[in-house]
């Protein structure tokens, strides 16, 4: 088995489900008491959501950087980073390591196209909804992506740093998802992805008339597939 290295706690909220989902899906494939042999790097996210927010993406890549040669120093195989938001410095975090990086919109493109999907939405912080480092990734793949109303961007990024980051989860932040879903489904959507690792603690796929893509169990369904040498 690989050790899975995690570049987690961007929020803790979701690196949380990050652990307790490779162990689960580990446990699934080997049964007994096996479990997911992995290494957990969780940064302060006050800090790095401070150099978000002041645009110094830099200087949270160094952050990052640092964090993933710990990781690999400590034994780490694979390298996930726990945030669909922070892959806009990816590719820095990447160069700084020899090990691989498993690329959370790579991962997702890939799952939309095997459901035959080429029209998604895309929910997720304002930087992943309206940067190209997240998009174009998905574009990439041959995905066409629509994102919300300046209004319903607003209403989504607000809820994740507000509410699900800090582990509120509130019936009418849900009921403001749906509507902004529904609008994304107006427009043409054949599928919404829950492009920011703690909108699955919010929306699940009964929540969404069009079938949803949960970036973090994408993303710990991917690693265990690595870890264990199986491909599917
Ligand atoms: N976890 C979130 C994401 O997947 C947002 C937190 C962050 O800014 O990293 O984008």
């Amino acid at each position: 088995m690989r050790t899975i290295g995690l570049l987690g706690g961007m929020s803790w909220e979701s690196t949380a489900e990050y652990y307790r989902l490779l162990n689960e899906l580990t446990r699934e494939r080997l049964g007994g008491l096996h479990s997911s042999r992995c290494v957990l790097y969780s940064v302060d996210f006050a800090e790095i959501e401070r150099l978000q927010v002041e645009g110094r993406w830099d200087e949270a890549a160094d952050v990052l950087v640092q964090a993933a040669k710990a990781l690999e120093s400590a034994g780490a195989d694979t390298l996930l980073i726990c945030t669909n938001t922070m892959h806009k410095v990816a590719d820095q975090v990447a160069a700084a390591v020899g090990i691989p990086l498993l690329h959370l919109a790579d991962t997702t493109a890939e799952a939309v196209r095997a459901k035959g999907l080429h029209r998604v939405g895309l929910l997720g912080t304002a930087f992943t909804m309206e940067q190209d480092f997240y998009r174009g990734r998905l574009a990439s793949h041959g995905l066409d992506v629509l994102v919300p109303d300046a209004a319903g961007r607003d209403t989504v990024h607000r809820v994740i740093y507000d509410e699900l980051c800090r582990g509120i989860v509130r019936e009418e932040s849900r009921a403001a998802f749906m509507a902004v879903i529904g609008d994304l489904v107006a427009a043409g959507a054949e599928g919404v992805v829950l492009g920011c690792t703690e909108i699955e603690l919010l929306i699940g796929p009964e929540h969404s008339p069009v079938p949803v893509f949960p970036t973090t169990r994408l993303h710990a369904e991917a690693a265990v597939r690595h870890a264990l040498g199986h491909s599917e």
